[in-house]
């Protein structure tokens, strides 16, 4: 008999010949925060297995933050062939439970020579004799007692939700514009959910902002990057940029231009590391620079893909992922990022291209390259 964590997996399950490959990659990143723990992984019967894992509870919890798994229960293993073992475990288990229990009984091993409800119905009986506190419902019980009949016998009565989504790493890579607010650390926890690995980028316009900005957005990429093997952040000096945008053009395209220039910077960098495409936190008409004709108006600047996922998130949306994910008390600290400091008074909403291209021109694009150049990167 001993401890063991039952690891069920989601849509991984979709992906017909692709299966192994998926599977493979999952396998390996449940064994990545399982060893550490002196546990060991294996997979058999649809179903990942952890155990000798001295910390049980802290392994649940590190396996419920990998992408990919639906969910988890800590269960005991047994051997199946003695049915009244099992029932004494049962009893063992809900011995401290109140309230009203089921058993739910399943046998893949359909050699097994006690059917599903009989030993659903004999378990039930056993424990009502020996813990009288208890009570049967069938219909909402408040606990569900669960055995299953595999290759070893298995009893659970927890079910702990997972993150879902797809093994880190499926999914291609992706070039993060990392700020040091509330949206952009959600937007690429989103993609890392679908299997995206991710590098940041962030913009960085010291003297405006200081170190302790800086120092915030690396913690920001630190916590997302915990889950998924740690994130780098390309620190791109951006300074220049920004002042000669203030110094050269109107001020009311001011943010656009930045945002372009930004937008350029992130495809470079891209290239160099291999990245497929660039992910914002940008939501629709949250901002001045949000709008349709905004968005359009910094895509066109990149031939890449532009990934938004939470182009349709209200902000109260996206602060109730920032909370459960863990970077919303970091993403309120108050550093001002570069943005906040060269904000126009008045920005366009609905900007014409041509007027931007026209701006665009007084500026140096040397200083393009010359930032890519000089970028800085810190492994997170
Ligand atoms: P966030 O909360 O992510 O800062 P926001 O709503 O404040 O987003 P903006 O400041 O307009 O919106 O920025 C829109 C997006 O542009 C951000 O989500 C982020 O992806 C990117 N971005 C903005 N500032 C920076 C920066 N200094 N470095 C890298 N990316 C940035
Ligand atoms: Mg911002």
């Amino acid at each position: 008999m001993r401890d063991v964590l039952l690891i069920r997996f989601g849509e991984v399950y979709l992906k017909g010949l692709n299966r192994p490959y998926f599977l493979k990659k999952l396998v390996d990143h449940v064994k990545h925060v399982i060893r550490p723990l002196g546990g060991t992984v294996w997979l058999s019967d649809s179903r990942i297995y952890a155990a000798g894992m001295e910390d049980m509870t802290l392994a649940r919890e590190k396996v419920c933050r990998v992408f990919g798994i639906h969910s988890v229960s800590p269960a005991v293993e047994m051997e199946k062939d003695d049915f009244e073992a099992l029932c004494h475990e049962a009893i063992r288990m809900m011995a401290d439970k109140q309230g009203t229990f089921k058993v739910w009984a399943r046998r893949s091993d359909k050699r097994y020579p006690i059917s599903s409800m009989d030993m659903a119905a004999t378990m039930g009986g056993r424990i009502l004799e020996a813990l009288p506190h208890l009570k049967v419902d069938v219909h909402h019980p408040d606990i569900d007692l669960n055995l299953e009949i595999r290759d070893f016998a298995y009893l659970y009565t927890e079910k702990y939700p997972g993150l879902g989504g797809m093994p880190m790493g499926t999914g291609g890579k992706g070039l993060l514009l990392l700020s040091g607010g509330i949206d952009s650390p959600v937007a690429g926890w989103q993609m890392m959910k679908r299997g995206v690995s991710l590098d940041a980028v962030h913009f960085f316009s010291f003297p405006y902002t200081g170190e302790r900005a800086r120092e915030k957005v690396l913690e920001l990429a630190r916590i997302v990057g915990e889950y998924g093997g740690g994130i780098r952040v390309h620190v791109v000096p951006f300074t220049d940029i920004q002042l000669e945008i203030h110094e050269k053009c109107p001020e009311e395209y001011g943010t656009l231009l930045m945002r372009r220039a930004m937008m350029r910077i992130s495809q470079k960098i891209a290239e160099k590391i291999g990245a497929q495409c660039l992910i914002t936190g940008e939501s629709l008409g949250q901002v001045a620079s949000q709008t349709m004709e905004a968005l359009s108006s910094t895509d066109s600047v990149v031939t890449m893909p532009v990934f938004r996922p939470l182009i349709a998130y209200d902000k109260l949306d996206t602060i109730a992922v920032a909370e459960k994910i863990g970077t919303y008390q970091t993403s309120i600290l108050p550093y001002e990022d570069c943005c906040t400091v060269f904000t126009p008074r008045h920005p366009a909403t609905h900007p014409s291209l041509k007027k931007l291209e026209e701006a665009e021109k007084r500026l140096d694009s040397a200083l393009i390259d010359a930032a890519v150049e000089n970028t800085e990167t810190v492994m997170c």
